[in-house]
């Protein structure tokens, strides 16, 4: 099961203070480097070994304040439904609002565990302040300065008590999930692949699952397809609204080995994919990437070479990605799709010789060893890959603090180039021996 929690509040409040604190990583110093915009909504946390989704959901309220409120409102009920755990922010400074009490109504209705946070309670004087927030009848009020971040640790304690430690999936079928933004063809390559037999799809061991589970077992491939399309919402909320999609992709995503990302030939890659391309990688998911609508755009001989480099550039530093150029009206590499993503499987589960890394990686540190710092000499002795379900490597050395992140790079693209880890984000660990 996906692992979200979904921060709802009025503006202002400080819920993306606190979305950035929590998913505050290299990852986004990178984002940052790399020119994308900084728009991210979601994006993955850690807290004592349990890792989860964070989605801020003001970040996807934008109108007139009418619309904003109704926004607002509908975002609660999605929360509710659709995330694992909702956090309820509040400000201490301005006390409770109309949207507050509004918002409290909708939450105590709902069985999810919902957090309620008083943001901005930077000093330990305001502690008492947050005592009125009692009065929304839900429960425990946590102190939390989003800014400095003191309080956060009990908050997350709370959080993380519901969910579980280790994946409780061991199904032997890859499961594959189809994502992208509304019309690139997502439900069109579904209906391609499993032809009439669409229709008489049923769930397997369905109710407590997010998304419909397909067995597609056909031209030597067999696997599951996650298929959120087929489901619809049981209440009344709009189901366009873009908030709620990108939960229905987040939950299939985590719940799946590998994830195929559909982009429309004519856009090209937006933030959005790009977004959920990092998320993929940060979740340790398989990827690859397809181009669809193909057929629309014009080409001479350099156009398809051109659009891989574009893509590329965009999704830096994992750029190792198969990218398959699709049309799936003209069933154009339809089939081509399948074996690439079998192969990425295939590289995820990959398990190499200790003997056989050792041998080439040794070799491959002898000729560029890592630099010296502070006159101390850095001596990797071994390499291991370690047990897992995705690619992980632990090189064990005297002084694996001394080991920075351009020699990571390094070691990270021998490995690519020595072992074929294409479509893959792989692990390496510097340990002391
Ligand atoms: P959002 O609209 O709920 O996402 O709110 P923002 O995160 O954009 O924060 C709104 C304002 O409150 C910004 O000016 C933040 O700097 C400020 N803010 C956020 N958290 C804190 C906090 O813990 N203490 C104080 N004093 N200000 C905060
Ligand atoms: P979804 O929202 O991602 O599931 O997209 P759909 O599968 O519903 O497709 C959206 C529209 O794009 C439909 O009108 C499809 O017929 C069209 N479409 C899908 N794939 C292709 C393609 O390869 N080429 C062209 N020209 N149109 C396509």
């Amino acid at each position: 099961m996906a692992n979200i929690v979904a921060i709802v509040g009025r503006p202002n409040v400080g819920k993306s203070t606190l979305f950035n604190r929590l998913t505050e990583s290299r990852k986004a110093i990178v984002d940052d480097f790399s020119g994308v915009t900084r728009d991210r909504h979601y994006g993955q946390a850690e807290w004592i070994g349990k890792t989860f989704t964070v989605i801020d959901t003001g970040g996807f309220v934008h109108g007139s304040d009418d619309i904003f409120e109704e926004a607002i409102r509908d975002q609660v009920y999605i929360a509710i439904e659709e995330a694992s755990v909702v956090v309820f922010m509040v400000d201490v400074t301005t006390g409770i609002t109309d949207l507050d009490d509004e918002i409290a109504d909708i939450l105590r209705r709902s069985t999810k565990p919902v957090y309620v946070v008083a943001n901005k309670v930077d000093h330990a004087k305001l502690h008492h302040e947050s005592a009125e927030f009692y009065a929304f009848g839900l429960g425990e009020i946590f102190n939390v300065s989003s800014a400095t971040g003191s309080g956060t640790g009990e908050l997350l304690d709370a959080v993380v008590s519901h969910f579980e430690e280790i994946e409780e999936e061991d199904d032997s079928l890859a499961k594959y999930t189809i994502v992208g933004r509304p019309n690139v063809g997502k439900s069109s390559l579904t209906n391609a692949l499993l032809g009439k037999e669409r229709n008489i799809v049923t769930p397997i061991a369905g109710t407590t699952r997010d998304s419909i589970r397909i067995h597609y077992n056909q031209f030597g491939h067999d696997f599951l397809l996650i298929d959120t399309a087929g489901l619809r919402r049981k209440t009344k909320v709009n189901e366009d609204i873009e908030f709620y999609s990108v939960m229905r992709t987040i939950k299939a995503l985590e719940d799946s080995d590998i994830v195929i990302l559909m982009l429309d030939a004519k856009d090209g890659i937006e933030a959005q994919d790009i977004n959920i391309f990092h998320l993929a990688e940060k979740n340790k998911k398989g990827i690859v990437i397809v181009v669809n609508k193909w057929d629309l755009i014009e080409k001479d001989n350099k156009t398809m070479k051109e659009f891989e480099a574009r893509i590329r550039e965009k999704i830096a530093p994992f750029t190792d990605v198969p990218i398959v150029f699709t049309s799936v009206t003209e069933k154009q590499r339809i089939h081509k799709t399948l074996e690439v993503a079998a192969k990425v499987y295939e590289n995820r589960s990959k398990k190499i010789p200790t003997s056989k890394l050792n041998e080439v990686m040794l070799q491959v540190i002898e000729n560029y060893p890592p630099p010296a710092l502070k006159g101390k000499y850095i001596k990797i002795k071994y390499v291991t890959q370690l047990p897992g379900r995705t690619p992980m490597f632990a090189f064990f050395c005297n002084l694996p603090q001394y080991v920075k992140d351009p020699y990571k790079r390094y070691i990270e693209n021998k490995l690519r180039e020595n072992f074929d880890f294409q479509g893959v984000p792989i692990q390496i660990y510097f340990r002391q021996k």
